[in-house]
């Protein structure tokens, strides 16, 4: 499949140059040059499908030729080797587990696909890539998990220090092999303009080949889709009219999720799900896209200014502000509806939601309320432990830490200290 620049001012690529690149030379994101709808028997037959032989019908199109389908097979095969259950909690509302990955955030299907396709790449030791993330907590562990032993791909991490949860911090911090994490003596932005800077920076892409590997780059953004699917098939035979509210940061998830509708999937509405980062809301009301400094909330992982994946949705509508509209809500929720929600959530289900997930939730009762047949299906993106002091000050309860967190509390934190772009140069080009 072929790739062309949302800036359009870049040659078209292939799937490959894609993930290897990252970003167009123009600065553009890569959308995918067609979306072919899936046979309408893909959907008929999707009960006798498992989950890898659904992701590999469903995202075949958007690798071919360039990662062979046996291949591929495996891949998914490796990606998606636990659950995704659905929980409905009443006759209107689910909702979609997502973490039960490795580092218990939904990231990891992504990052687990995206590491598998650049160790392809580079089955011949001819494509050495870095990979350079800067995280304010979530991203940076399924990252590093999702890459880690993968052959020929370098894993360098900033994360402010101080500024991540201990359980985070563990996660990024204790991983070794191709996996290292510098903590940087400053906040978020401080580590991702140091990345941006090094990705401008010759001296050190004349020497080694960088990439991202947040939802801008195709390969983490479209796996996506699959979870969709997954809910598709656990529902579909109880309820009509499903739609999906996804609380939303960088709108890599929703965006995916409208592929997947794109193929064919019966989703009869989506739902974008903010915290007080309420561009999209704004947008959706006023047609005026207005990108804000962020705005620090409980739900941390959505506290995004300017989504980068918003250019993809308008790209998918062809800029129909109207067209749009119609497939698509926003509703924007303070931190104190959010801790209603999930003492709600508690009270009402008996569930534990975490902040994000309370977020989505919170959607689906703004949308039920003109739209009382449908079912709604809220994603849980995060393990409610990995926002533990908020979820158990909310329900006023201890919660159990899962075994996957349990093991990495105790092993030793590796990380190296730096204060200053020259720091992270230094380690690039004479550490990596
Ligand atoms: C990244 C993240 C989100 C937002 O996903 P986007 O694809 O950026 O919209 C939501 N919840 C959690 C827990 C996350 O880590």
């Amino acid at each position: 499949m072929n790739y062309y620049s949302l800036n359009r001012k870049a040659p078209d690529t292939n799937f490959e140059n894609a993930v290897v690149k990252g970003l167009a030379p123009d600065s553009g994101l890569y959308f995918p040059k067609e979306i072919k709808p899936l046979p309408k028997s893909f959907f008929e037959d999707i009960d006798n499908k498992s989950y890898p032989e659904i992701a590999f019908e469903a995202i075949k199109q958007f690798l071919s030729p360039e990662i062979p389908e046996a291949v591929l097979k495996t891949i998914v095969e490796e990606t998606l080797s636990f659950d995704f259950p659905v929980i409905e909690l009443d006759e209107n509302i689910s909702t979609l587990e997502l973490f039960h990955g490795p580092t218990m955030a939904f990231k990891d299907v992504g990052a687990r696909f995206m590491a598998r396709c650049l160790g392809y790449f580079n089955k011949n030791n001819t494509n050495e890539v870095t990979v350079l993330v800067a995280t304010s907590g979530d991203t940076g562990g399924a990252v590093a998990n999702g890459f880690l032993g993968v052959k020929g791909v370098n894993v360098v991490i900033l994360y402010p220090s101080g500024k991540v949860s201990d359980i985070q911090e563990k996660q990024l911090t204790t991983l070794g092999q191709n996996i290292s994490a510098l903590e940087v003596d400053g906040v978020f932005d401080d580590c991702q303009d140091m990345v941006k800077k090094a990705f401008l920076d010759e001296t050190i892409t004349g020497k080694m080949q960088l990439t991202s590997a947040n939802s801008i780059n195709v390969a983490r953004w479209l796996p996506q889709l699959f979870y969709f699917m997954f809910a598709y098939k656990q529902l579909h035979n109880k309820h009509d009219d499903i739609v999906f509210s996804i609380p939303s940061g960088n709108f890599g998830n929703i965006c995916a999720g409208m592929v997947a509708q794109r193929l064919g999937l019966p989703v009869k509405h989506f739902i974008a799900a903010n915290n007080a980062n309420n561009v999209v809301t704004e947008y959706l009301t006023t047609e005026n896209y207005i990108p804000k400094p962020s705005i620090a909330t409980i739900s941390n992982a959505m506290d995004v200014g300017n989504p980068s994946n918003f250019v993809r949705i308008k790209e998918l509508y062809q800029n129909n502000f109207e067209r749009l509209k119609s497939n698509l809500s926003s509703f924007s929720y303070t931190d104190d509806e959010t801790r209603q929600a999930l003492l709600e959530i508690y009270e009402r289900y008996n569930y534990i939601a975490d902040p994000h997930g309370a977020v989505g939730y919170l959607g689906c009762k703004d949308y039920l309320k003109t739209n009382p047949k449908a079912h709604c299906v809220f994603l849980e993106t995060a393990h409610p432990t990995k926002f533990l002091d908020v979820v158990e000050d909310v329900i006023d309860t201890k919660v159990e830490l899962p075994a996957q967190i349990k093991s990495v509390m105790n092993k030793e934190k590796v990380a190296l200290q730096i204060s200053d772009y020259e720091g992270l140069k230094s380690f690039l080009l004479n550490t990596i």
